[in-house]
């Protein structure tokens, strides 16, 4: 079989057309076109489902939860502790108190990181990686500034894989925490976290997966990964904004502090002392996301009604599409060559600033992402002001890849 017709064959096992009618805001023109969503690593569209839940929610079950008065009170608590099972289920972690909702991936790396402060002091360091999401770096390289630590960095390879020499550099006895993103925004790369999870341990470190780019392509298990922390918003799986979810192993988030205060997160309160409610409650201060934590679980509920080893030949096709179509763009290079991918492809085109790539692709009905994706050191590493992005999901269609890539063509014609 030709590349072409595996990548059709692996797109038929998956009904892409019956998949894109549950996505509404897929259906329709920008700029006189018909739209070709290809930013989903920013952010993914949601399926009837996810809407149809949350709106279902609102008409029929609203009222804020675990107060227990009332009918209406107890429909949400359910819909909203049912809701954390089905993400405890799809992390397969050991409980539901190891499932925190925070407001995204941003949120729950901050959790740790705060909480970790009065474990750290000089001397002690903090391992990331050159590919991180600025959400993976700000929040620690602040708890260095706060305790003293120093903040390592793993390199990165010219093909945008980790260089496992240089962890095996900076990875020491002094290492606290390891945290690291299991796929790459920029390059798409998927990182080997099991292998670097088990040597961190080894070393007596705490590690942290950033799951953001990683759940809408795979289906992580905490318990293998044998990771203590792994983060990811809701919004990048098919899920409402709003919410994200901080799984840890039981016993760390025991001795971790609460972030914030208030409501929901005490067990009693007096003027004199406050003690914390259970887990996950402890880090769950004020009324929270409920309507979001129903939509998210439906977005799981929907993926797990999918095939995912389909998805995942699916979205390969895409890729694999995508890449034999670069050459016919003229001056295009792409930007994260990893041997292991999600479909996510980086590019640069010669004489071309990337935004100005981003705004003609707009008036064609094409959505990609330009800039420095929140990855400044990881541009400064390939020496680019920004690059564009296209990234696919498992409803687009190798058709979008083809208008895509000639669209890129006239962008370059005009210009160059
Ligand atoms: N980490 C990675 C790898 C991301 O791609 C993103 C978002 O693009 C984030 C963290 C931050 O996610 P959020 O803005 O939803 O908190």
């Amino acid at each position: 079989m030709t590349d072409l017709s595996m990548a059709k064959a692996a797109q038929a096992t998956l009904d892409v057309a019956a998949i894109r009618r549950d996505f509404p805001i897929l259906d329709q023109k920008v700029n006189g076109k018909s739209l070709v969503y290809l930013d989903n690593g920013a952010s993914a569209q949601k399926p009837q489902a996810v809407l149809e839940a949350m709106d279902r929610y609102y008409r029929e079950m609203h009222s804020n939860v675990h107060r227990g008065a009332h009918t209406l009170g107890d429909r949400a608590t359910t819909a909203f502790e049912g809701a954390r099972e089905t993400v405890r289920e799809f992390l397969n972690a050991a409980s539901t108190r190891e499932i925190v909702w925070t407001r995204g991936t941003t949120e729950a790396i901050n959790m740790v990181a705060n909480g970790l402060t009065g474990r750290l002091g000089a001397g002690d360091e903090i391992l990331i990686s050159h590919m991180e999401h600025h959400a993976n770096i700000v929040p620690w390289q602040m708890l260095a500034e706060r305790t003293g630590a120093t903040l390592k960095v793993i390199a990165v390879t010219p093909q945008g894989e980790l260089d496992l020499e240089s962890f095996g550099q900076q990875l020491s006895e002094r290492t606290r925490i390891l945290a690291l993103t299991h796929v790459s925004n920029v390059l798409g790369t998927v990182n080997p976290v099991a292998e670097l999870v088990a040597k961190a341990k080894a070393a007596g470190a705490l590690t942290l997966l950033d799951g953001a780019q990683a759940v809408p392509h795979y289906r992580p298990d905490v318990q293998a990964l044998g990771c203590d922390f792994y983060v990811f918003s809701s919004h990048k799986i098919f899920g409402p904004t709003g919410i994200g979810v901080l799984y840890g192993r039981e016993q760390l988030l025991e001795d971790l502090p609460p972030y914030q205060f208030g409501g929901e997160m005490i067990e009693r309160v007096t003027f004199e002392k406050t003690t914390w409610n259970t887990l996950p409650y402890k880090f769950e201060a004020g009324t929270p996301p409920i309507a979001e934590a129903v939509g998210l679980g439906a977005a799981i509920d929907y993926l797990n009604g999918l095939d995912r080893q389909a998805i995942e030949a699916a979205e390969q096709a895409l890729l694999e599409k995508a890449n034999t179509l670069v050459d016919s763009v003229p001056g295009m290079s792409v930007i994260g060559t990893a041997a292991h991918k999600v479909p996510v492809m980086s590019f640069k085109v010669d004489g071309l600033h990337p935004s100005d790539i981003g705004t003609l692709l707009d008036q064609q009905g094409i959505a990609i992402r330009t800039g420095h994706h929140c990855a400044m050191p990881l541009m400064d590493f390939y020496g680019v002001p920004g690059t564009a992005r296209a990234s696919f999901a498992f409803y687009n269609t190798l058709e979008e890849v083809e208008q895509l890539f000639s669209a890129l063509q006239k962008v370059q014609r005009l210009f160059v």
